[in-house]
């Protein structure tokens, strides 16, 4: 009786999860704005994320700030009747998730209809005016390094849990052990923003190379998409789906959360146990293919790089380490002013405003994300942590529309970057 008990309690559980064994069910799914206006409602909320009940599309993070929660249709009523006797207030901002996730699904496949149609090179179908699949983002890879010879490598740096390759882009033009800037996006499916803005600036910095003088004295390496499979799942079965596509084993819920997987202080804060969760931190420390494939990568150029910067999405937010703790490191100044100014120069381009700060005093702590890693094992001392476009009025479903403008700020940012590597 009581093994029955605790088999319906974990199928509940399993069920319940925002990432459970079954495809998300978002027909009729609602997502809930709400605003933590004194310290109790912030701590009963991040209590409610660790939950794994709903999946929190921005986490609590400071009183005053929104926090925006995207509940499953059964779970809607339950949801609404914890925040009105917890009393604090909500207000649904999207009423049906199904029905806005199909409108995006279709103006997205139509602008990739659009763009192919426009499109003149035969070689590959990229552009920035809509979100592409992998295969589009690879022959472009594919494409620059046939095109680009005398400055850029493509290399693939293994393979993916499903098998797909992971592709790194190695921008030089030559000179010996030049310092790196390595950049990378995607490490969370669903923030597609990401994948397209690295792949954005990627394209500017090959195919304008000139107007970057800061190529003459720093090398750049581009990884796109460094979570491949979880990307291609959430455009062909889960649009929100986070996680890595791993078997885990439990309930055939599948996947861990690649940003809490690295080898520093790991699963200590801000993770859970539950595979079925979506900040689950895996079985071990670099469980995942995918992220042991990227951690050689840093670890080869380690001493050559000089800058670190993981793209997410969304929030608008420059975060430096320390994610797993509320101290800061030793050096935290130095990161902090790189961060102002680079903010600074994206801000200048579109008015876009971001908020800087070190993890912990920006978000709650989580452990186990690639930053830490970069700064606390690999010694990289300039490591951050982006969070892009926009605050949530269209949160992952951010118009195609705005992936250029979106890059255009961020490559802003990224120029201040490089010079100041050039100059140092
Ligand atoms: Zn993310």
């Amino acid at each position: 009786m009581k093994v029955l008990a605790l088999v319906l309690v974990l199928v509940g559980l399993a069920a319940a999860s925002p990432s459970g064994p079954v495809n998300r069910d978002i027909t009729g799914a609602q997502v809930i704005r709400v605003n933590p206006t004194r310290a109790s409602h912030l701590y009963y909320l991040h209590g409610l994320f660790m939950q794994d009940l709903y999946d929190f599309w921005t986490e609590p993070r400071a009183v005053g700030k929104n926090v925006d929660i995207m509940a499953q249709r059964w779970m809607v009523p339950v949801l609404k009747a914890t925040l009105s006797k917890v009393g604090i207030e909500y207000s649904v901002i999207i009423p049906d998730l199904g029905d806005l996730t199909e409108k995006s699904k279709i103006a997205n496949d139509r602008a990739l209809e659009m763009a192919k149609r426009r499109n003149t090179n035969a070689k590959h179908n990229m552009d920035w005016t809509a979100y592409h699949r992998l295969d589009d983002l690879y022959d472009y890879m594919d494409y620059l390094a046939e095109t680009y010879s005398h400055i850029v490598k493509v290399k693939t740096i293994g393979t993916s849990y499903e098998g797909r390759d992971m592709k790194m882009l190695k921008l030089s033009n030559g000179g010996f052990r030049k310092p790196i800037v390595f950049i990378d996006g995607g490490i969370h499916a669903r923030e597609w923003v990401s994948t397209a803005t690295v792949s954005y600036i990627m394209s500017q910095m090959v195919e304008n190379r000139e107007d970057y003088p800061f190529l003459d004295h720093v090398d750049f390496i581009f990884m796109p998409t460094i979570n491949p499979d979880g990307y291609e799942y959430s455009h062909t079965n889960d649009r929100y789906w986070r996680k890595t596509r791993s078997k885990t084993g439990v309930f055939g819920c599948k996947g861990v959360d690649p940003n809490r997987n690295w080898d520093f202080h790991w699963n200590e804060v801000g993770t859970s146990n539950n595979p079925c969760s979506d900040i689950y931190s895996g079985p071990e420390p670099f469980s995942e293919i995918e992220m042991q494939n990227v951690r050689d990568q840093l670890n080869k150029y380690a001493d050559r790089i000089k800058v670190y910067l993981t793209f997410h999405a969304f929030s608008q937010l420059w975060m430096y380490p320390w994610g797993y703790t509320y101290a800061l490191p030793d050096d935290w100044v130095d990161l902090d002013d790189l961060a102002r100014d680079a903010v600074d120069s994206l801000t200048a381009f579109y008015g876009t405003s971001y908020e800087v700060g070190s993890s912990t005093n920006t978000i709650y702590p989580a452990a186990g994300g690639s930053d830490d890693w970069a700064k606390g094992v690999a010694g990289i001392k300039y490591t951050y942590t982006v969070e892009l476009r926009d605050t949530g009025n269209f949160g992952f479903l951010l118009p195609p529309g705005q992936i250029i403008p979106t890059g255009q700020e961020t490559l802003e940012a990224v120029k201040t970057i490089g010079s100041f590597v050039a100059s140092n």
